[in-house]
């Protein structure tokens, strides 16, 4: 690990800088991967990323890299560039767990949208990251098989629930991986590891092989150390899908070209509420404050706006995702994939195994779920959320409809430190607070690095939380962007000294 302070101008060492390295003929795409595979085997049994390496297939895969290039033929814009994925995307040739026991041992048989459209850019797989079982949880504590660990701080969580996807970037052993964000599971992990996270608008990536949680709010979401890789990530797999009849059939825009357009002109909504709010660590604010201040001195207008429904955030999301996975993991019952413990009869090995297949944080969320869902209690809470939905998003519409984008921290702190007294759910859910509405909306929202806070004792990443208008990643590429630009706090590394 460097002691130095990072340089403003040297190049970050990214998705699109392993690219160009191909493309140019500096290394072989089986130098990379190789490069790559020896920092897994080296950093892993501490970083706990990986849930599945693929070794052979990612050499195979990069070695077709190189005979493209030796052939002439045109390379695609990660040729060669070793991606992670979040455990939650279904691989023909690996394993996919989910992050549980359930599906332990499964191996899809089809690649689904994720796998497909980044092996088409020239990316290469190299595995399968950890993450909270199904996508539930903030920590990435609830996975069945491993904790991931948080570069920054050897006492806090690496944040959830794409915890390995974060992990495996910050760690170093990939420069780009991908997440899932339902409620805040990509800005969230980004967040804690200064990274860049960016969950689309819903529909703008088709959640073909993706593996359900709650299907009205669930989005692929890209990683990566700048916001230019994922900008070109969001390129490559954003689109409309034949598999998926909710992915968009809208044109997909030059998003590498929209990471480097000048702010001048644009405008932010600054959602004061959630920044004074008492709950938001000083540091924490510090930094949202500070860029904000960068983007007015780069000519960005800032206004005030209100989000009066705040406070039905929580609760609205978490009857409406419950509800879905209830409905959603009902296909998980022994018979078709996965894990099954037989018992003396059907019912009984369905109920074996999903009682020894499930976590109970999953178990908790069925639960809530059915419950939500009765027909006595159905209008009481599904009904009351489903309208509140329909509220909040009108809310983000109309603050939108002044503004390009709305500003407020991802979180109320920084990374969750392992030695607190154990959660009570509540208490968990209740940080994903600022991240829940954009997913409710189905608006894009992303987590660019933007400063750091002191807590514990640790020095702990803290991003921005900029949430668009409905398709548009353009010009919140373009706000992140300059903050990436001005504020330089994503160049910053574990173990570096603050410039
Ligand atoms: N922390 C939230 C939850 O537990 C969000 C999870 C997610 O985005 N996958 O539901």
């Amino acid at each position: 690990m460097s002691t130095t302070a990072p340089q403003a101008d040297a190049p970050v060492e990214g998705a699109t800088w392993w690219a160009a390295r191909v493309r140019e003929g500096d290394m072989s795409a089986v130098e990379v991967i190789e490069r790559h595979l020896e920092r897994i085997r080296e950093r892993d049994a501490a970083a706990r990323a990986f849930l599945f390496v693929d070794e052979k297939g990612a050499l195979e895969r990069a070695a077709a890299v190189d005979r493209a290039r030796a052939d002439g033929a045109a390379l695609g814009p990660l040729a060669g560039v070793p991606v992670a994925l979040k455990d939650l995307f279904v691989t023909k040739s690996m394993p996919t767990t989910a992050g549980s026991r359930i599906l332990e041992g499964y191996v899809p048989p089809y690649d689904g949208h994720a796998a497909l459209a980044l092996a088409g850019a020239g990316g290469v797989i190299v595995g399968k990251v950890t993450l909270d079982e199904f996508g539930m949880g903030s920590a990435g504590e609830h996975s069945s098989f491993a904790v991931a660990e948080n570069p920054w701080s050897a006492d806090h969580r690496v944040g959830g629930s794409s915890s390995g996807s974060a992990a495996a970037v910050a760690h170093g052993l990939v420069p780009a991986a991908l997440g899932t964000d339902t409620g805040g599971s990509v800005r969230w992990p980004a967040s804690c590891t200064n990274l860049v996270g960016l969950k689309p608008t819903y529909g703008r990536i088709s959640r073909h092989g993706m593996i359900a949680f709650a299907s009205s709010l669930d989005q692929a979401g890209p990683m990566a150390r700048t916001v230019e890789d994922v900008a070109t990530m969001l390129s490559i797999l954003a689109g409309p899908d034949r598999h998926d009849a909710t992915s968009l059939d809208t044109p997909v825009e030059d998003y590498v070209a929209s990471c480097r357009e000048p702010v001048r002109g644009r405008t932010v909504g600054v959602v004061r509420r959630a920044i004074d709010d008492d709950r938001v660590h000083p540091d924490v604010r510090a930094s949202v404050q500070r860029a904000l201040a960068a983007l007015a001195d780069a000519g960005v207008a800032l206004v005030d706006v209100e989000l009066p429904s705040m406070d039905l955030w929580v609760p609205t999301y978490y009857v409406i995702c419950c509800a879905e996975a209830a409905s959603n993991l009902a296909r998980y019952d022994g018979m078709r994939y996965g894990r099954r413990v037989a018992g003396a009869d059907l019912a009984e090995t369905i109920e074996r195994t999903r009682t020894e297949g499930f976590g109970p944080e999953v178990q908790r969320r069925i639960l809530v779920g059915t419950f939500v869902l009765r027909k006595d209690s159905y209008d009481a809470y599904y009904g009351a959320a489903v309208r509140a939905r329909a509220r909040i998003s009108a809310e983000l519409d109309r603050a939108l409809a002044t503004c390009d984008a709305l500003a407020l921290p991802v979180s109320p702190e920084p990374a969750i430190p392992k030695a607190r007294e154990a959660d009570d759910p509540v208490t968990a859910y209740l940080r994903d607070v600022f991240t829940v509405a954009a997913n409710l909306a189905g608006l894009p929202a992303l987590s660019v690095p933007a400063g750091f806070a002191t807590s514990d004792g640790a020095t702990l990443p803290v991003g921005l939380q900029l949430v668009g208008r409905r398709l548009g990643e353009g010009p919140l590429l373009s706000l992140a962007g300059a903050v990436e630009r001005i504020l330089g706090a994503g160049r910053r590394r574990p173990g570096d000294k603050a410039p």
